[in-house]
């Protein structure tokens, strides 16, 4: 059975986009309320009497959009200094991080991963729900940002929409050519209240790969991460591209991860929701660290059977929870 040591924390389930394939504007969501917030103490609680303890030591800040946490530096600097502390990553739509690199990486982040969906500005907004002044350039000023403090490996993270930005496929994998970015396609789930899913469909890697693979060929290749992307390279590229299959591949066997939600439920699946547990009303209430190892450890045992296979997606074939909500 595969060691499950990673853990994905949603840090806030709020986001300063509203992409159409995650919280699309107009859906109606339910905002966690700030007191039902893990808070910062109660956040490292967890992870040092819970999670090191029963064998987790990588760790992924997530959302939501992580840099809307207030005092996320901090953070990110008490998870980075603890011992055990394996690996500490981030992902984020980059907006925000121009201006907020420097002091993450000097509090211990050294991975990062930045949305990026297109490199056409007005494509770029339309995904993202914009109206006002374009939100491109903040983002690719991020990415530079990120690139000049150090961050590495750099991975640019991209869904492809069909009729949307899938004539862009060539243009965003050659980001990968000149500098040590690594661009990861994640095919498009059925996840949140996205019509879109349903109009447009999805594309699959082995599609992409192709594509990419009669402009330039491919080659295998390896990054650092934790995740299941198949990863390639073009031959003679400074970066690599990595290829995220949920959808036309099952990997569960594979799967080495848990989530835990801004409000403090850890999930074993994403999206699987038969098994969860209330870890803030937990703590809240009093329980003991010790009996939450025991619950974790019930929840890590009976993984294998909580996987993609079980999942419920209702009659509709689209998940109601947004990855904005479970912490994608
Ligand atoms: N706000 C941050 C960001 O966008 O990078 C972090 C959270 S976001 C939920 C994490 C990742 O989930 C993003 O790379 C986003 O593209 C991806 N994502 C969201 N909804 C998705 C969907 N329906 N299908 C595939 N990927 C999705
Ligand atoms: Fe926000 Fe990330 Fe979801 Fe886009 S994908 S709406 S940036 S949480």
């Amino acid at each position: 059975m595969n060691q499950v040591d990673y853990l994905r924390i949603s840090l806030i389930d709020r986001c300063n986009f509203r992409c159409q394939y995650c919280m699309p504007e107009g859906a109606e969501l339910d905002y966690i309320l700030k007191q039902q917030l893990l808070t910062d103490t109660e956040l490292l609680t967890l992870i040092q009497e819970v999670f090191i303890p029963v064998g987790f030591t990588r760790f992924r800040l997530t959302g939501g959009e992580p840099l809307l946490r207030p005092h996320v530096v901090d953070l990110v600097k008490a998870i980075a200094s603890l011992r055990e502390t394996q690996d500490l990553s981030m992902t984020t739509n980059g907006f925000l991080l121009a201006s907020m690199a420097q002091n993450l990486y000097d509090a211990g982040l050294r991975r990062i991963n930045i949305s990026l969906d297109s490199l056409d500005p007005d494509i770029f907004d339309q995904i993202i729900g914009n109206r006002g002044r374009s939100r491109w350039q903040d983002v690719w000023k991020g990415i530079q940002q990120a690139y000049h403090v150090g961050f590495n490996p750099l991975k640019l993270n991209v869904v492809i929409i069909p009729g949307v930005n899938d004539h862009e496929v060539l243009d965003l994998a050659a980001l990968s050519i000149d500098k040590q970015w690594h661009v990861r396609f994640i095919e498009f789930m059925p996840i949140g209240n996205s019509q879109l899913f349903g109009d447009r469909g999805w594309i699959s890697s082995a599609e992409l790969r192709q594509q990419i693979r009669e402009r330039w060929g491919l080659t295998e290749s390896q990054v650092c991460g934790n995740g299941p992307a198949d990863v390639f390279q073009i031959p003679g590229a400074s970066g690599t591209l990595g290829f995220i299959s949920q959808m036309s591949e099952c990997f569960c066997d594979r799967c080495n991860r848990m989530r835990l939600s801004a409000d403090g439920w850890l999930r074993p699946c994403l999206l699987n929701e038969s098994e969860q547990i209330d870890l803030k009303t937990a703590l809240r209430a009093g329980v003991s660290t010790a009996k939450l190892r025991e619950q974790v450890k019930h929840l890590l045992a009976i993984k294998p059977e909580i996987n993609f296979k079980g999942r419920d997606s209702g009659t509709t074939g689209i998940y109601s929870r947004t990855m904005s909500q479970i912490g994608g």
